[in-house]
């Protein structure tokens, strides 16, 4: 596992272009994985599938004597993905402007992207931004955005029942190992360990692009989606923490009671929350889906995450090959229990009476997030360990907005203000994503 990591970890990725080809190609000759084209401008529920991107090489160089500061040859984080090209020759006080860093770390450079905001920037460790003297820099940023598509990879292993258990794993990330590197090379593992074995269930393995990856392949897949009776999203799993589990939506599903029997007293056991990997989407309120996240230390709880501290020597083989022993107890566990309660496909929470007695709603968009980005909702740059309480509450909102949970109730679950959470609701109602319900 930890040879793929190495040999995937230079490549600089993306939500699309040759990057994440060249990735799913490689996933491919390991577990024999099919690859999904979709084309630029196709409609996936809200959002629509980006164009392409393409890194060549992005310097920073000081003007005056051509000293390099950045370069992307040595460390491809130093590019804000999805940079739009840019080259000139700039003031550091323009520079500024574009420059990303971490204060907090200042040795590390920070993984920065954005996707949906028309922008060029430069990602820096703090300490070197700090130590650049007020003098001219050349900017030479060559990326293409183009028309092409979005690329995501997929296997089916057959089982005796036509129920499905999914394993998503994202891998859009360009040179992090732990985030996410880790998850794609555990889930080749488990896939050729299933290949091999005689399975009671089918096993679906995705390998798509975080965020619009599981929104385009649930677009496509709306009714392979009911056959699924159980989920993991795999990310963050070779670095040497405790496992972590984040419940489904649901929270006491298949997947659920199975993950927790496995992982016993050793294991962190987590409520749901609206925010993280994919999960997000799978169990969005219109598919509700019995769909978990597991991890070791989850994305933005150690100090490494989504930095250039994130390399090769930060992931152990040891804690990989555990993480994918835990996935076959997990897979063993999951057919046993299946079989016992014959749990119904697509079953969906029970809708009960309201929770709460204050003002519930009904989100408008239940199938995926929407797109906030384009309404002016949402921070454009990711990559943050941490958003805004009203980046957080418009999640909470959108996700809990079925007509049953009220604004204290969705409050107290995110321990986000009320005030905070009531005003991302008026805000939401405002761009006619939710309704009052009555
Ligand atoms: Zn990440």
């Amino acid at each position: 596992m930890l040879d793929l990591i190495r040999e995937l970890f230079p490549i600089c990725r993306s939500i699309t272009g040759d990057g994440i080809r060249q990735t799913l190609r490689r996933i491919s000759r390991e577990i024999g994985a099919d690859l999904h084209d979709v084309p630029t401008g196709s409609p996936v529920f809200d959002w629509t599938v980006p164009q392409e991107w393409t890194l060549r090489r992005a310097t920073l160089c000081q003007a005056a004597n051509g000293r390099v500061i950045a370069d992307t040859h040595v460390c491809n984080l130093h590019v804000l993905n999805y940079s739009l090209p840019f080259r000139r020759r700039v003031s550091l006080e323009e520079l500024k402007n574009h420059l990303h860093t971490m204060p907090d770390k200042p040795k590390w450079i920070p993984y920065r992207t954005s996707y949906y905001k028309p922008t060029w920037g430069i990602c820096l460790a703090d300490e070197v931004a700090k130590s650049l003297p007020d003098v001219e820099y050349d900017v030479a940023v060559d990326t293409e955005i183009k028309d092409g598509s979005l690329t995501y990879g997929e296997l089916f292993i057959p089982g005796k029942s036509d129920r499905e258990v999914l394993f998503s794993t994202h891998c859009c990330h360009p040179s992090l190992a732990n985030d996410n590197l880790s998850g794609i090379a555990v889930a080749c593992e488990l896939a050729k360990w299933l290949r091999e074995r005689d399975n009671a269930l089918g096993y679906r393995f995705i390998f798509i692009p975080g965020t619009i990856g599981s929104i385009t392949w649930l677009a496509r897949n709306v009714e392979a989606s009911t056959r699924i009776v159980a989920g993991l999203v795999l990310s963050c799993l070779g670095d040497p923490g405790a496992f972590t589990y984040k419940r489904s939506r649901r929270q006491t599903t298949l997947i659920d009671r199975a993950v927790e029997a496995c992982l016993g007293s050793s294991g962190r056991i987590r409520d749901f929350i609206p925010y993280g990997y994919d999960e997000r989407q799978f169990c969005s309120p219109g598919f509700n889906l019995p769909v978990g996240c597991l991890m070791r230390t989850p994305n933005g709880e150690y100090a490494e995450y989504h930095t250039s501290a994130d390399d090769c020597s930060f992931v152990r083989e040891n804690a990989l090959r555990e993480s994918a022993e835990m996935i076959q107890k997990i897979v063993g566990e999951v057919e046993r229990l299946h079989a016992r309660l014959d749990s119904r496909p697509g079953q969906k929470a029970r809708e009960g009476t309201a929770i709460g007695p204050g003002t519930c709603y009904r989100n408008l968009n239940p199938f995926c997030e929407p797109q906030l980005g384009r309404r002016g909702l949402y921070a454009l740059t990711g990559g943050h360990a941490s958003v805004a309480d009203l980046q957080m509450a418009l999640l909470w909102v959108l996700n809990y907005s079925d007509g049953r949970h009220d604004i204290d109730w969705i409050s107290q679950r995110s321990t986000i203000d009320p005030k905070i959470v009531q005003h991302a609701a008026d805000l939401l109602e405002r761009a006619n994503l939710l309704a009052k319900e009555s």
